[in-house]
């Protein structure tokens, strides 16, 4: 089984129950709680995403947990989309002890680049962790409570598929420029009388994040919500996909005829970007056709994955990072022991997930963290730039390709953050650099190491196997 070993989870029997049942209809229900920290009664709130010690001095507009719950009779799962740089497995965990009634939860993370750090890494110091944990609770009580909110709006619905691609909204910041330029949308429709209900949204990009802002916000992804929910009349649940590599806003899409900015300060470009995001929605939406996304299935395993990066392993040293660390396991039913954080040598492994979500026609994959586009569809260069450290790795399986049908979605961020997902041929920070470049291209420095690309992608294709045998 490589890195993953075998254990029983509830999920596991929850898809051998599904697969054995007729599903009743499609329930569906919506729900959102605002997970704002409260400035005026908290002590210092470290934004995460740029620089460290980034105090909040305002609230720009309100972070939110959104959550969706679907339903067939057998099976009732929530997706959940969080504004937050990128919450970790363990929250997720404390999530599901809560939710005992849900075969299986889904948290992902919007990265918004302008929220509370709920990682470490953005304290008042390398040394400090800028993680208060009142705030990881308010957290978990707001994802918890966003769950049971929208369970209790369960209602029949009916579901429509739809996408867009829209290459000139997306700029990759990083060589070779690869993107996933396709939105991909579900919409939910009231069985009793064809209103739309609730839409569940997949974009892949960063947010804009302004240099040195000090306000928390939701950035761009917050305005294509809002925008959306307004002229939809429904909630949205907000996902990013393949943002790895790395997907931001191109700023040519946003000048006028002389070149210059069509955005009066930040915000306002904020609000372009965001609004431009609602409009390739809602013309994914005008394409969408009818999907069933009965019954439900989940396949889902915790992925013991490689941690090799220096600065992570020095970050736990410190107590920055306080996530466990793990030897090799002796065998498949053992995940190892713990390696003491002051450990800095020797092979470590981080205990992350990687699920897929087989809802009817409707396949998920689940990734916990940053996904280059390269993973997505397999459009790798070729050769790769000798310059890079494995220009002759294997290259790894595409998500698209391991998913076994042509109606996807792509779920970044997915139940962890564990930064970006590197094809192992683009691994680069020895000299000589690929393209000439002087210094190492950004991305390595937050990314687990060159091999977890390729442990992601065989847990997905492990997933797969598993969820197709149940059939
Ligand atoms: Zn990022």
């Amino acid at each position: 089984m490589g890195p993953e070993f075998a254990r029983l989870l509830v999920c596991v029997a929850a898809l051998l129950s599904a697969s054995q049942a007729t599903a009743a209809p499609l329930e569906v229900g919506f729900a959102a709680v605002d997970v704002t920290p409260d400035l005026k009664t908290s002590g210092p709130v470290y934004l995460a995403g740029q620089e460290s010690n980034r105090r909040a001095e305002g609230v720009h507009d309100p972070l939110f947990a959104r959550a969706l719950v679907l339903a067939d009779g057998q099976t009732k799962i929530a997706l959940v989309a969080v504004d937050s740089i990128g919450v970790q497995y363990p929250l997720v965990q404390q999530v599901r002890e809560r939710l005992p009634n849900f075969q299986y939860v889904l948290v992902g993370s919007t990265h918004t680049h302008e929220g509370p750090d709920v990682i470490g890494i953005w304290g008042p110091s390398p040394s400090q962790s800028g993680v208060d944990p009142k705030y990881l609770d308010q957290l978990r009580d707001g994802i918890v409570a966003a769950v049971q909110k929208a369970d209790q709006n369960l209602t029949a619905a009916h579901a429509e598929y739809g996408t867009a691609a829209d290459p000139t909204l997306l700029k990759d910041f990083r060589l070779p420029e690869v993107l996933d330029p396709v939105l991909r949308t579900v919409r939910f429709k009231r069985a009793d009388n064809g209103k739309t209900c609730g839409l569940l949204v997949q974009w892949n990009t960063h947010p804009v994040e302004p240099d040195g802002n000090k306000q928390i916000t939701r950035d761009l992804i917050g305005v294509a919500v809002d925008e959306l929910e307004k002229r939809q009349h429904a909630p949205v649940v907000y996902f990013s996909g393949p943002i790895g590599g790395l997907m931001g806003t191109p700023e040519k899409r946003f000048l006028d005829a002389d070149g210059k900015h069509i955005a009066k300060d930040v915000y306002d470009f904020m609000r372009l970007v965001g609004t431009a995001v609602a409009d390739l929605a809602e013309q994914a939406l005008a394409g969408a056709q009818p999907i069933e996304l009965t019954p439900l299935r989940v396949s889902a395993q915790p992925t013991m994955l490689p941690l090799a990066n220096q600065g992570y392993r020095q970050a736990r040293a410190v107590g920055v990072l306080t996530r466990p660390a793990f030897a090799p396991a002796s065998g498949e039913a053992d995940r190892g022991t713990v390696i003491p954080p002051s450990q800095l040598d020797g092979e470590q492994l981080v205990e992350s997930e990687v699920a897929y979500l087989r809802l009817g026609e409707l396949h998920v994959a689940a990734i916990p963290g940053e996904l280059y586009p390269e993973l997505m569809y397999g459009e790798f260069q070729e050769p790769a730039d000798p310059g890079a450290d494995f220009p002759s790795a294997a290259l790894e399986t595409p998500v698209a390709k391991i998913l076994p049908g042509p109606k996807i979605l792509a779920l970044g961020l997915a139940n962890d953050a564990v930064g970006y997902i590197v094809p192992k041929r683009q691994w680069d920070v020895a000299k000589p650099y690929a393209y000439g470049k002087k210094s190492a291209q950004y991305g390595e420095r937050n990314s687990l190491g060159p091999d977890t690309a390729a442990a992601i992608a065989a847990a997905l294709a492990a997933r797969v196997a598993e969820a197709q045998a149940s059939q």
